[in-house]
């Protein structure tokens, strides 16, 4: 089995009592991949190959942008990134600038002829391939990718803990559940790590709190509703206040939601 290097966040996070324990373990390694990309990784040729080539998410930008008052380590990643990105840009347009202008130049008549045969624009070649390059380029972030492969095996080591020790497992079984991006992962990782019956042991385990977990969610979002009715003015809130966010969170994970 794999190296047990995160069973003490993990218990940690268990013992919080929160929605998702796994998405307070994927806060804490979104933080680590965020502190270490302006940080050790500035330093690392090899990663600063991967950051040049893959740059960030959205999210990842907006992140990196608000961790640090000290911007100069994140600007030094974007100015590589954006070098090597212009030229891979400047790459697509040079190949076919000289098609381009000749197209621009040709007649009405020259042009309606092509149409009529099916020669395909020179100009949507380059289109097309410079919306790939956009496309592939607004894919990849070398945060995601970090975080991703650690939370892999984090999740291996929770699988782990379930495996080997049985207060974990009681842990595990009384937990709220998981958000629903966690409960998949769970379900395919399990169905990657063990054999069969221990697969079904676990799932008899899962499947049944994780369900009892989004029915109380939702009983909670259901109360909340009631509450708006006339006849519930001096009712009690129960657990119902934060209801939203706390669904939505259920649902999709940690968000920067108000509360
Ligand atoms: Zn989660
Ligand atoms: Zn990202």
């Amino acid at each position: 089995m794999k190296e047990r290097i995160y069973t003490i966040p993990i218990n940690e996070a268990f013992d919080k009592g929160t929605e998702c324990p796994l998405c307070v373990c994927e806060d804490k390694l979104e933080d680590d991949a965020l502190r270490y990309t302006t940080g050790p990784a500035m330093m690392e040729p090899d990663t600063r190959i991967e950051t040049n080539k893959k740059g960030f998410c959205k999210d990842h930008y907006t992140k990196l942008c608000n961790l640090e008052q000290n911007k100069l380590p994140l600007a030094l990643v974007i100015d590589t990134h954006l070098a090597e990105q212009i030229e891979a840009l400047a790459g697509i347009y040079n190949k076919h600038e000289v098609d381009i202008i000749k197209e621009s130049e040709k007649s009405a008549i020259r042009s309606a002829i092509d149409t009529l045969t099916g020669k395909k624009k020179v100009a949507g070649i380059a289109v097309s391939e410079l919306a790939e390059k956009l496309e592939s380029l607004e894919k990849t972030c070398f945060v995601c990718d970090r975080l991703d492969a650690n939370m892999e095996r984090l999740i291996e080591n929770v699988l782990y803990l379930y495996e080997k020790e049985p207060e974990f497992r009681e842990k595990f079984k009384n937990s709220k559940g998981f958000c629903l991006k966690h409960f998949k992962l769970l379900l395919i990782k399990a169905s990657e790590e063990f054999s069969g019956p221990k697969q079904a042991e676990f799932l008899l385990d899962l499947i049944p709190t994780q369900l009892e977990a989004l029915k109380r969610v939702q009983e909670d979002v259901n109360y909340f509703t009631k509450m708006f009715d006339y006849r519930n003015q001096n009712a009690d809130w129960k657990n119902s206040r934060d209801a939203v966010p706390r669904s939505i969170e259920k649902i999709c994970g940690t968000c920067q939601l108000k509360r």
